[in-house]
């Protein structure tokens, strides 16, 4: 299972830098990540429409807190703070 050993994110350039154990790092989009948020809200939400960025409005990253070993909540600038991130969700996430 992959686990981080750093994760930073930048305000300024709005990304989130993930360092794993196998020695990559990834960098994520914050807006990418709003729009690929996994809890139960934004599911269904894009069921019901294609238009992820229509629903789900460029937003940053404000917060990233740890939950247990396995995920991150990360809280959004648009108040969202619901996503709870699993790493093995995180390390799938490719940059579109
Ligand atoms: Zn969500």
């Amino acid at each position: 299972m992959p686990y981080p050993q750093a994760l930073r994110s930048d305000a300024r350039t709005a990304l989130l830098e993930i360092v794993w154990d196998d020695g990559t790092t990834q960098q994520l989009d914050g807006a990418l990540l709003r729009r690929q948020c996994p809890c139960a809200d934004c599911k269904s939400m894009r069921q019901r429409s294609s238009d992820a960025l229509a629903i789900h409005p460029p937003a940053s990253i404000t917060d990233i807190r740890l939950v247990g070993a396995y995920a991150a909540q990360i809280i959004f600038s648009d108040g969202h703070e619901r996503g709870i991130f699993p790493w093995v969700y995180l390390k799938e996430l490719d940059q579109e």
